[in-house]
């Protein structure tokens, strides 16, 4: 392997979209010999900085990191020394808070349609927290979990967000108040409501009307005799990739003006962020395996592809990347940049602008640490990056 010194092309683009330390701290990183790509180095400091930021401006409040975003142990580890609680949708995720002594005062589950077996699970592990948007699951839940306390999925507006989640689950208000009832005519305790307005969500006013709709729900369901305690705004939160975004400060005193408006001055609140708490703490270390031309195309090939890290970039997620270059060549081309795998699906970005890197070269992929690694596989014989805290 590669033992001279490397050099990267860092501009100051790059120190826009993540933190000057996270990266000097992975370059750091990168000057010991023998480096075997492809891993994931995630900034400690980091998530610690973005755990204690989140739910700042949110009175009331209390955060639930969302375990998929990426739950590799050491990071659930640094998540639990920061006290967070954790939002959890499966056995898997339950199975392995449980394997660190997590309470489950501090687990919840906001997957509206959860796994027979993971409700058992959770009834024996002590959970009491879920989310629904259908009778169906509110029998589920009386039949294993009865007297659990719930809290109904609303459907709320996803333009904005660059990862929209709408169309799957939520019902609309009049649907959802019957649900309230419903639950309680079970036997359950209906406590609240929740919503999600899309992953990185870059549009702050999405808050506005999924607070107005849930607020809307509150007052029918007080009407008519539930009187609710619990706001749970789910997450969403963006993280910087390729451009600036309106920051979780800014967003959160939008919604906490606006939750001091419309409820009740003792509401709850729940927060749960994901890809904000993770996201721009990780930066993938990869290398080129080739470069060929085709066509009119320039065709880099790194170690991660969309199926064994980088799976968002079909959805529309683009990363930004930095390139390690000799200083002779240091002119900008364009690129179709592609993982490893044979399938022709794994496209990572078409017309990237980069300097020419050697192959063997390494390329640093910026904000990898949310929804990477946790949609992984093995595809192809191509391996999972492991993860690698500084
Ligand atoms: C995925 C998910 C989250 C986290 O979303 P981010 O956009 O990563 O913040 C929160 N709540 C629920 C119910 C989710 O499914």
């Amino acid at each position: 392997m590669n033992s001279m010194p490397k050099t990267f092309k860092v501009e100051k683009y790059h120190t826009d979209i993540v933190s000057k330390s996270t990266l000097f701290k992975a370059l750091k990183y990168l000057d010991r010999k023998n480096i075997e790509t492809p891993f994931l180095l995630m900034d400690r400091e980091k998530v610690k900085e973005k755990a204690s930021l989140i739910g700042q401006n949110i009175r009331n409040s209390k955060v639930f990191y969302a375990v998929k975003a990426n739950p590799d142990i050491e990071v659930i580890k640094l998540a639990d020394k920061l006290n967070m609680g954790f939002e959890i949708a499966s056995e898997g995720e339950l199975k392995l808070l449980s394997s660190i002594g997590v309470e489950p005062e501090r687990i919840i589950s906001s997957n509206p349609v959860k796994t027979f077996k993971f409700l058992k699970m959770a009834a024996s592990y002590g959970v009491s927290y879920f989310a629904y948007d259908s009778e169906d699951e509110a029998d589920k839940m009386a039949r294993f979990l009865p007297g659990c306390h719930v809290y109904v999925r609303l459907t709320v507006p996803n333009e904005g967000s660059e990862w929209p989640l709408s169309k799957k689950f939520g019902v609309e208000i009049d649907k959802a108040a019957e649900l309230l009832f419903y639950a309680r005519n079970k036997g359950l305790d209906p406590v609240g409501v929740t919503f999600h307005v899309g992953s990185q969500c870059t549009n702050m006013y999405n808050w506005n009307s999924a607070l107005d709709k849930a607020k809307a729900l509150w007052d029918i369901a007080e009407e008519k005799g539930i009187k609710l305690s619990l706001l749970n705004i789910g997450g969403g939160y963006p993280i910087k990739y390729t451009k600036n975004v309106v920051d979780v400060g800014a967003i959160e005193k939008n919604i906490d003006k606006l939750i001091r408006e419309k409820f009740p001055r003792d509401v709850k609140v729940i927060i749960e962020p994901g890809r904000a708490v993770v996201g721009d703490a990780g930066i993938f270390v990869t290398s080129v395996i080739g470069k060929a031309n085709r066509g009119d195309d320039n065709w880099l090939h790194i170690d991660v592809g969309v199926f064994n890290g980088l799976m968002e970039s079909v959805g529309g997620i683009k990363y930004s990347y930095i390139v390690e270059t000799s200083r002779q060549a240091r002119h900008k081309k364009k690129w179709t940049l592609v993982g490893p795998s044979c399938d022709s699906f794994d496209v990572i970005d078409k017309n990237v602008i980069l300097p020419e890197p050697e192959t063997g070269g390494l390329i640093l992929i910026l904000s990898g640490g949310a929804y990477t690694i946790s949609y992984a596989s093995e595809f192809n014989g191509f391996s999972i990056p492991k993860t690698i805290l500084i």
